[in-house]
C-alpha cells in the first residue's frame, strides 16, 4: 500500500489529534503518502484533502478536538455521495482509508469497505458505546472533565446546603453519566438504560438531606427520557420539599474540548498506529480497539448496528456508596 488517507468523523473526542499524528508518522515511516481528509466524510465526497508531512502533525498531540475537522455528512449516507467519494479516492490514487470515529462513523466506514475500499476503523467516541473496544478514545478525558465540574459543584453546594443536578453527555448511552456518578459520589444517576422518575429523584434527595448530608448530587445523561431539562421543569412546577435548594447545570460541549490526558494520548497513539499496520498488512474491514487490555481488530459485521451498554451492576454499587 503506497497511499492512504485518514478521516476523523462524528463528534470530536480528545485524543483524535494524537491518533492523526500516529497515522501520519507511522504511515510515513512505512513509506506511504498520507492524505488528511477535512471535515469527516464531507472531505471524501467533496474532495477536500491534503498530503500530510511530518511537521503538519507537530505540536498537536496535546490538543483536544481534531485538526482535520469533523462533521456529520448527510451526502455520504447516499449511494451517489459514496460513489463521489470513491471517484475522488481513485483519482488521487488512495488505496486505503483509516476512519477515526464512533458508531455512525464506523457504519459509514463499513459502507465504504463494502464498495471495495480497504478500510480500518479506530474506536473513538466519548460515549463509549462502540462494540469492539472496552474503552474508546476520548472517554477518559471527558470523564475527568465531568468529574472536575462535579467536584467543584459539590464544594459550593456544601457551603449553601444545595443539591445540584448535573447533565453530562451521552445521547444513547449512560456510560459517562454512570462513571461520573460513581467517581464523584453522586446520590443518584439517571441514564437511558435505567430511568428514574422525578418523584424518585426527589425522594433520594430528601432522604439524603435527612441523613445529614450537606450537599446532594444527581448526575443525568442527556439522552435520558427524564433529562435535566425535564427534571428541572418538574421540580419547578411541583416544588417538592427537599431540604436542599436545587440547581441545575448542563456541562454540554465543555466535556469535548479538553486537552487529552495521558490515557487518551497513549490509547490513541497505539490504536492508530496499529490501524496503519493492519491496513498495510491487508487486514481490512475491522475496527481497532482494546479488549481486555489487548489491541484487537473486530470485524465491522460484529460492530456496526450494535450498541455497547455500561455495566448496570455499578448502579447498585453507586446507590450503596451514596449512603
Ligand atoms: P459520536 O457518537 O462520537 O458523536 P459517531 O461516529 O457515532 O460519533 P455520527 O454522527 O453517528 O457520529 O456519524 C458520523 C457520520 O458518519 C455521519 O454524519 C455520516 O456521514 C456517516 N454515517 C453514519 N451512518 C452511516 C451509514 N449508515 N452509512 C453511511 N454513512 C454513515
Amino acid at each position: 500500500m503506497k497511499t492512504i488517507a485518514v478521516v476523523t468523523s462524528g463528534g470530536d473526542a480528545p485524543g483524535m489529534n494524537a491518533a492523526i499524528r500516529a497515522v501520519v508518522r507511522t504511515g510515513l515511516h512505512r513509506g506511504c503518502d498520507v492524505f488528511g481528509v477535512r471535515w469527516g466524510y464531507h472531505g471524501l465526497v467533496f474532495d477536500e484533502m491534503q498530503l500530510m508531512g511530518l511537521r503538519e502533525v507537530g505540536g498537536i498531540i496535546q490538543q483536544g478536538g481534531t485538526v482535520l475537522g469533523s462533521a456529520r455528512c448527510s451526502e455520504f449516507r447516499t449511494p451517489e455521495g459514496r460513489q463521489q467519494a470513491l471517484d475522488n479516492l481513485s483519482r488521487r490514487g488512495i488505496e486505503g482509508v483509516i476512519v477515526i470515529g464512533g458508531n455512525g462513523s464506523q457504519a459509514g466506514a463499513q459502507a465504504l469497505y463494502e464498495l471495495g475500499v480497504p478500510v480500518v476503523g479506530v474506536a473513538s467516541t466519548i460515549d463509549n458505546d462502540l462494540v469492539g473496544s472496552d474503552i474508546t478514545i476520548g472517554v477518559d478525558t471527558a470523564l475527568n472533565v465531568a468529574l472536575e465540574a462535579c467536584d467543584r459543584l459539590k464544594v459550593t453546594a456544601s457551603s449553601h446546603k444545595r443539591a445540584f443536578m448535573v447533565e453530562v453527555m451521552g445521547r444513547d448511552c449512560g456510560y459517562l453519566a454512570l462513571m461520573t456518578a460513581l467517581a464523584a459520589g453522586a446520590e443518584a444517576v439517571v441514564i437511558p438504560e435505567a430511568e428514574k422518575t422525578p418523584e424518585e429523584v426527589a425522594e433520594v434527595l430528601r432522604r439524603s438531606y435527612q441523613r445529614g448530608k450537606t450537599n446532594g448530587l444527581i448526575v443525568v445523561a442527556e439522552g435520558a427520557k427524564n433529562n435535566a431539562e425535564k427534571l428541572d421543569a418538574w421540580f419547578k412546577a411541583n416544588a417538592p420539599q427537599l431540604g436542599y435548594e436545587l440547581r441545575t447545570t448542563k456541562l454540554g460541549h465543555v466535556q469535548r474540548g479538553g486537552a487529552p490526558g495521558a490515557y487518551d494520548r497513549l490509547l490513541a497513539t497505539r490504536l492508530a498506529s496499529t490501524a496503519v499496520e493492519y491496513l498495510c498488512e491487508g487486514r481490512h474491514g475491522v475496527v481497532v480497539g482494546t479488549i481486555k487490555g489487548e489491541i484487537t481488530g473486530t470485524p465491522y459485521s460484529e460492530v456496526v448496528g450494535k450498541h455497547k451498554s455500561p455495566d448496570l451492576r455499578l448502579l447498585k454499587l453507586a446507590d450503596i456508596l451514596a449512603q
